[in-house]
């Protein structure tokens, strides 16, 4: 082993579990640092707390006198947690979160000075941040942006900062966030459920999303992390040859949790408690040194800001313990990548899940409402749907030969699927009494409150109904949830509406019975939506095949797929729900293209790096020693030398091979990216980065594995996979 690594390794055994201290019972320090009702009716008037408590459950906009007064019993609230400043918090378009501190300290001017926190600084912030993507909404000489307050989702303290949960527009007020377009989408679906929800419950005036993502991740230890240049600057191995070993044992899934890492996990959790995200489950992965955490699913906005918020949470967490959180959805060729499953669902301000099967026909014709509602919006905008998970480290795992393909399917298991052949055979027109009697005991009736079929055992669909709540299980683990959860709502809402536009014609011009109504129109829903519903192997060649003739879009890179963001179709459907303007879907494209070039690019520059300056030198280095040692049988053996150097003359050929076929690689790399860097269009140029770029990354990475192979481990200076993953 080389000293380099060597020397990596000792320093993992030096990081120690950090003591972490844990309360009794979580649920004393359940949301401690969150403005939460309960602060809030502490540290406000009546009239503030009812103002903001409309804003909340109605939507209703928060007066500016009362905005002071609020701002005011905020600041008291956080200063008596300790903080000391205060931040707008966003999620701007990089995927991250933003966050620029301002003390709540101000000078009077005679020397003294005070603590204060204005209800204009509650509301609205003017951060210069021309800095942040904007797809040529802003330009340079207008460019402010805006953060506005989001009531919604409450402040809370992190370390010494309250933190103000906002959306992000510009000064014209296009969406520069990925917050402002979801919220937008639960407005239209709320409106589009609600509807439809009333035929089943007058009472329900309010239908939210849910959201509950489950977070998978790596942890590495700081000092092997930061040995790799690759893992330091693109966050995956860019090469690295597979350990003898790897996952085929299944040996870490649900294994016992590794001590420093359970440590480390209490310590997220306790950070996690105080800042009101109900983390609930822990657990390895099936990749060694992979695991997971998810919560107890909330609304949807307000699980969107928490996954966000954990995200930074972990790596902050993780500097205390000496980790290295990997959140991207391939660090590691050869074993699983990572996700984030999102679970979605729809719930009334009644209190009742749609998408729960319930105990009586009516509450199941309500469930398949909602039910069928789904898997046709899916249906209608599946590459949409596959467009909102697009991303240069996803396309790692969609359509590369694991977890979920790139082919949206809905799975629903064989007992949903029985329940849908029947009612396909719903008569057309009014149904005849003994028709009704018998859909409802035989059919509707016949849905038990709790799906036996146990629907979670096809891991190969990319969203699966999970007995009460649909899986989406193609989002990536660096994602921000927001992307597919706006589109899901979106797509929901719109099929919704034209659900109830249907069923109200019938009732109105062909004088049809609510239920008959409804029955004709999910009938048809699910003659038509068919071909979106899989019950196979999603992995297989056979399913590509099918899918293609079932006319359902295989788009594998996110160039190829993000073109549906953009199509004539979404804009309609955005703009028709105000969900998003053209210019704003257009922008948010150009954002993502570009973003993938760059992201294509700076792997192109590390890997080239690495491949130059650590693997063909020390290959080289090798090589040296081996024709030193040829020269030396030569010394001894004269012109007989061959029998005895048979296999090191081989090395050094081979190593000669791969180093020239390495160098090959690189140059016509380079020249490509010169080519590409070239084009203005920024669509066509991630095209190029990924056609023609992009494949070279393989080639030199084959070679490069290969010398890790041939090379002698005492100078090989990358440390390896074996070192990385099974190293704790
Ligand atoms: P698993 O998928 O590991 O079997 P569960 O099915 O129990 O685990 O739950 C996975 C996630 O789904 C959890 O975060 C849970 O809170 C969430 N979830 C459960 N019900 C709903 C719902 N109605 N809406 C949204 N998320 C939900
Ligand atoms: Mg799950």
């Amino acid at each position: 082993m080389s000293t380099l690594r060597f020397s990596a390794i000792q320093e993992t055994f030096d990081h120690k579990p950090v003591a972490v201290k844990e309360p009794k019972r979580r649920s004393e320090i359940f949301g401690a640092n969150v403005f939460s009702e309960n602060a809030m009716r502490q540290y406000l008037t009546k009239d503030s707390f009812k103002s903001v408590m409309d804003a909340i459950d109605k939507g209703s906009k928060i007066d500016r006198a009362v905005a002071d007064h609020i701002s005011t019993g905020m600041k008291e609230w956080a200063i008596s947690k300790g903080a000391t400043h205060y931040t707008h918090w966003f999620q701007p378009l990089t995927g991250a979160t933003a966050e620029k501190h301002d003390a709540f300290f101000e000078t009077t001017g005679n020397g003294h000075a005070i603590e204060k926190f204005g209800g204009g600084q509650l509301v609205q912030q003017e951060p210069d941040a021309s800095s942040f993507p904007h797809g040529g909404i802003r330009n340079t000489f207008e460019a402010r942006g805006y953060t506005a307050w989001d009531p919604t989702s409450p402040a809370f303290i992190y370390g010494t900062t309250l933190c103000i949960p906002t959306i992000f527009v510009s000064y014209t007020g296009e969406a520069l966030d990925n917050k402002t377009p979801l919220l937008r989408s639960l407005q239209t679906v709320d409106k589009a459920a609600t509807a439809v929800a009333k035929y089943f419950d007058k009472n329900v005036t309010k239908v939210h999303a849910t959201l509950g993502w489950e977070q998978e991740y790596f942890l590495i230890d700081t000092a092997l992390a930061i040995s790799r240049p690759d893992l330091l600057l693109a966050g995956r191995t860019l090469l690295g040859h597979a350990a003898a070993k790897g996952q085929q044992l299944d040996d870490h899934y649900f294994g016992s949790i590794p001590t420093r890492v359970l440590n480390y996990m209490r310590d997220l959790e306790n950070e996690c408690m105080l800042l009101g995200v109900p983390v609930k489950t822990r657990h390895n992965e099936v990749a060694p040194n992979q695991f997971e955490l998810a919560p107890i699913f909330e609304e949807a906005n307000l699980a969107v800001d928490h996954n966000s918020l954990l995200m930074d949470v972990m790596d902050k967490v993780a500097d205390r313990h000496n980790f290295r959180v990997l959140f991207h959805e391939k660090p590691f060729a050869g074993i699983n990548g990572s996700g984030k499953h999102n679970n979605w669902s729809l719930a009334t301000d009644t209190g009742v899940n749609l998408l729960s099967p319930g105990s009586t026909p009516m509450k199941n014709l309500q469930f398949l409402t909602f039910f069928i509602n789904t898997i046709k919006a899916v249906y209608e905008y599946e590459e949409l749907l596959r467009a909102s998970i697009a991303s240069a480290s996803n396309d790692h795992r969609l359509g590369a030969n694991e977890a979920p393909p790139a082919i949206i399917s809905v799975f629903i298991g064989s007992q949903l699927t029985e329940v849908l052949d029947e009612l396909e055979k719903v008569t057309n027109g009014k149904l005849s009494p003994q028709e009704k009697t018998e859909l409802k005991l035989n059919v509707v009736g016949k849905i038990p409150e709790i799906l036996l079929d146990n629907t979670d055992r096809n891991r190969t669909s990319p969203f699966a109904f999970t007995g009460n709540k649909f899986e989406l299980r193609a989002v990536g683990s660096m994602a921000n949830c927001a992307v597919p959860m706006t589109v899901l709502n979106a797509i929901m809402a719109q099929q919704l509406t034209e659900f109830k536009e249907s069923v109200d014609v019938l009732i109105k011009d062909k004088k049809m019975k609510k239920d008959d109504a409804i029955f004709n129109v999910l009938r048809e829903y699910i003659k038509k939506s068919k071909n979106i519903r899989f019950e196979g192997d999603g992995y297989g060649e056979a399913w590509e095949k099918e899918a293609a003739k079932r006319g359902l879009s295989n788009n594998k890179t996110t160039p190829e797929a993000l073109k549906a963001y953009v199509s004539k179709k979404t804009i309609k459907l955005y703009e028709d729900l105000q969900i998003m303007t053209k210019v704003e879907i257009e922008a948010r494209h150009e954002i993502q293209v570009e973003e993938y070039a760059m992201h294509i690019q700076i792997e192109g520059r590390v890997l080239g790096d690495i491949a130059r300056n650590h693997v063909i030198p020390t290959a080289i280095r090798y090589q040296n020693i081996l024709i030193e040692n040829v020269q030396g049988l030569k010394d001894i053996y004269g012109n007989a030398f061959k029998k005895h150097a048979g296999e090191q003359m081989q090395l050094i050929e081979s190593i000669s091979v791969h180093i020239a076929e390495i160098n090959k690689g690189i140059t016509d790399m380079i020249n490509e990216r010169k080519k590409a860097n070239k084009i203005d269009d920024a669509e066509k140029r991630a095209f190029a980065y990924c056609d023609k770029v992009k494949p070279y990354f393989e080639e030199i990475r084959y070679h490069c594995d290969k010398l890790e192979l041939l090379v002698d481990d005492e100078i090989w200076p990358l440390t390896k996979y074996r070192e990385l993953l099974f190293t704790r």
